[in-house]
């Protein structure tokens, strides 16, 4: 099962994909990630998924990569008396602490923590931005505001506050509990949502206890402030443009993705871009060209991972929505213009094998890099740099292969322990041609840290020629 593309896509499981034969086809169709996303599903339907997915490993004998999403605190207002209500431009309506059902001039919103922050002049957005709301005063336990745009609301409207840090912790009761389901069942990687600052990244660090890695979902305006702090503590970062998109205005967007790409790609960072890739084929069988361009962009950027949403949950296409994807990624790989920027590299000892493997496989026509590495740190150095040809990241814990699952030009094996050098480059080579990677009389440049087992001590480069 080789893919023929470096970049590697993400698909989120749902009711349209909950059983062996759909799972099944988002893999075949080129899914290399798949998914658990918290804020939908019980914990028994994510159970179910992650057992069909370890199935599927064995079958295959690929490591698959699973990605537990946690849905992080969601704020919303009160019901109405009538379930909905019509608003007009220029109105005033109030938001209060007052459990009694709302009508047109109020609503509760249940979160006096809010109100503590709210000043006049702020601006609230209902349901995903399509109703817009300016503070005119406010207090402890309300808020005054005129309506700026949007013409009705209905019960449970989410609610966001651009640009406005919030005193909240990015983990509810909820998302402990699921993050200890998670870590229980096996999750690779953690995503942590509402990420504001950099101490929530160290919160969830320390309860995930190197059990998983931490992926930080950039949903907020304030964590792009501390964007690089951020990048440094967290193991993964996730462009998350739906919420981005609802707090940010639509224009920042694009920018921003190119600004938290370019700022992972030069920490090594394996970066995420999520959300609404080919949302038109949730229900058509093609995606629109504008569609087909964004996910092209994000290739061009040089993002690791592109994310399918409800394209995979609930959609009707869900395997063609991923081999669409997959076909799209293909072909601006092959493109001459997809030209992915090399990141300079750090005075370590790995980042200087690694930039030089990269030479060395263009100086002597090699077919594969193959990195060597117990905790997969190596092999992100390595795709860090962006070589010509793929990367075979070769490690005895199966751990480390789930989570390279993930990461740009990356083919991960799980593969038995090396005894000493000289053995693991008997492995290196045959596995090399045993995965399609080089025929015999070609060569492979093969990196490692010797003696194995400390993390980031990549020393040695070694070229090896397929027999
Ligand atoms: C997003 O906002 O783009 C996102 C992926 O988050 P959620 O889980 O809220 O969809």
């Amino acid at each position: 099962m080789r893919r023929q593309r470096q970049a590697k896509i993400v698909a989120t499981l749902g009711p349209a994909t909950s059983s062996r034969d759909t799972i099944t086809a988002l893999f075949q169709a080129g899914a290399d990630v798949f998914r658990l996303n918290m804020s939908h599903g019980s914990q028994e339907d994510h159970r179910k998924n992650y057992d069909i997915l370890r199935e599927l490993e064995t079958r295959f004998g690929r490591p698959i990569g699973v990605l537990a999403d946690l849905q992080g605190p969601k704020l919303r207002i009160g019901s109405f008396a009538n379930d909905a209500i019509e608003l007009e431009r220029g109105q005033a309506f109030r938001l209060d602490l007052d459990e009694a059902p709302g009508d047109t001039l109020r609503v509760g919103m249940p979160h006096p923590e809010i109100f503590a922050v709210i000043k006049a002049g702020h601006r609230i957005l209902l349901d995903d931005g399509r109703v817009v709301l300016e503070v005119t005063r406010s207090g402890e336990d309300f808020a005054e505001t005129t309506v700026i745009a949007g013409d009705g609301l209905s019960n449970n409207k989410g609610l966001n506050l651009p640009g406005v840090a919030l005193p909240i912790a990015a983990l509810t009761d909820k998302d402990r509990a699921d993050l200890d389901f998670a870590l229980e069942l096996g999750a690779d990687w953690i995503a942590l949502s509402f990420v504001q600052r950099p101490e929530d990244i160290i919160e969830a660090h320390e309860l995930v206890g190197g059990r998983a890695a931490v992926m930080a979902k950039l949903e907020k305006p304030s964590a792009i402030v501390e964007l690089d702090e951020i990048v440094a503590l967290s193991d993964g970062i996730m462009v998350a443009r739906g919420d981005l998109g609802v707090e940010l205005k639509p224009e920042e967007v694009p920018g921003l993705q190119k600004r938290i790409i370019r700022a992972c790609r030069k920490a090594g960072k394996p970066v995420i871009v999520a959300t609404q890739m080919l949302e038109s084929m949730i229900t058509a069988p093609t995606p629109t060209r504008a569609e087909a361009s964004d996910v092209a962009t994000a290739v061009y950027d040089g993002a690791d991972a592109l994310m399918l949403s409800g394209e995979t949950a609930v959609g009707e296409y869900a395997a063609e929505t991923v081999g669409m994807m997959d076909r799209i990624m293909v072909v601006v790989e092959q493109d001459t213009l997809y030209e992915p920027t090399i990141a300079s590299p750090e005075a370590t000892s790995a980042d200087a094998i690694s930039a030089a493997a990269r030479q060395v496989v263009e100086t002597v026509n090699a077919s594969a890099i193959v990195a060597y590495s117990v905790s997969g740190s190596t092999t992100l150095r390595a795709a860090r740099e962006r070589p010509e040809v793929p990367i075979l990241g070769l490690t005895p814990k199966v751990e480390s292969a789930r989570r390279l699952a993930l990461v740009w030009g990356v083919h991960s094996v799980h593969t038995q322990d090396a005894h000493d050098f000289v053995d693991m480059v008997r492995h290196a080579v045959a596995l090399a041609k045993d995965e399609g990677f080089a025929v015999p009389g070609e060569r492979i440049v093969i990196t490692a840290g010797v003696p194995f087992g400390t993390p980031g001590s990549t020393n040695t480069l070694r070229i090896a020629r397929v027999y």
